[in-house]
């Protein structure tokens, strides 16, 4: 049985890519199954260089087939931003709550119509020589003008999402991963990996 390790420091996202795959015919295993590793360095201009470059780095450092990913919020009146500075939008060492307020900041006296945004995330699954397979999804919403909910963590309190008529930070985890932009991306990759065992 192939190997496909989770390159992801993030405890929260091994958990939801090792269910997102459970199934298949791979035996998945994370970073920390198999030692200590360095982050990986993200200075991509998009999600789709960062999730590869990533894929590459944990690739060449354990010899394996590993799947990375990349993700941000999109806010269309701030022509995309923060997208690849999500983490960062309000400095190197900034809170989930820095990053909030700056962008309620910058989106001050902007009416509901123009505060639609989305999160995007991209998987990419890669060895040392080739890209495999990467897989994008999105959820799409509008940033209020305060936060609302208590779960999930950076962004989740401040998008609406109309299609649940809540904010991700009023969804139970379960709720979150059925429509959230990473549960959507693994659904993609869990059927090309699917149809690639037909
Ligand atoms: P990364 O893909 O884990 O590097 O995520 C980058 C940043 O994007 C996070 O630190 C958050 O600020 C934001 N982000 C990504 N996914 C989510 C989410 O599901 N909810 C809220 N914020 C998110």
């Amino acid at each position: 049985m192939s190997e496909i390790i989770v390159a992801t420091q993030n405890a929260g996202k091994v958990a939801e890519f090792k269910a997102a795959l459970n199934g298949l015919p791979y035996k998945v295993l994370s970073l920390a199954d198999l030692g200590k590793f360095p982050e990986a360095p993200e200075q991509g201009e998009t999600f789709a260089e960062n999730a590869c470059s990533k894929a590459k780095f944990y690739a060449r450092l354990t010899g394996k087939l590993c799947l990375a990913d990349d993700s941000g919020l999109e806010v269309d009146y701030l022509k995309g931003e923060p997208g690849v500075y999500s983490a960062r939008y309000a400095g190197e060492y900034a809170s989930d709550q820095d990053n909030n307020e700056k962008l309620l900041e910058h989106l001050i006296g902007v009416p509901p119509e123009k505060r639609t945004a989305r999160f995007r995330c991209v998987l990419v699954l890669a060895d040392a020589e080739k890209l495999w397979y990467t897989a994008d999804g999105t959820v799409e919403g509008i940033i209020l003008t305060e936060a609302r909910g208590n779960s999930g963590f950076g962004y989740d309190p401040l998008l609406f999402v109309p299609e649940m008529d809540r904010t991700l930070a009023e969804m139970s985890p379960a709720e979150k991963n059925q429509i959230s932009h990473r549960g959507r991306a693994l659904k993609k990759l869990v059927m090309q990996l699917a149809d690639q065992e037909k």
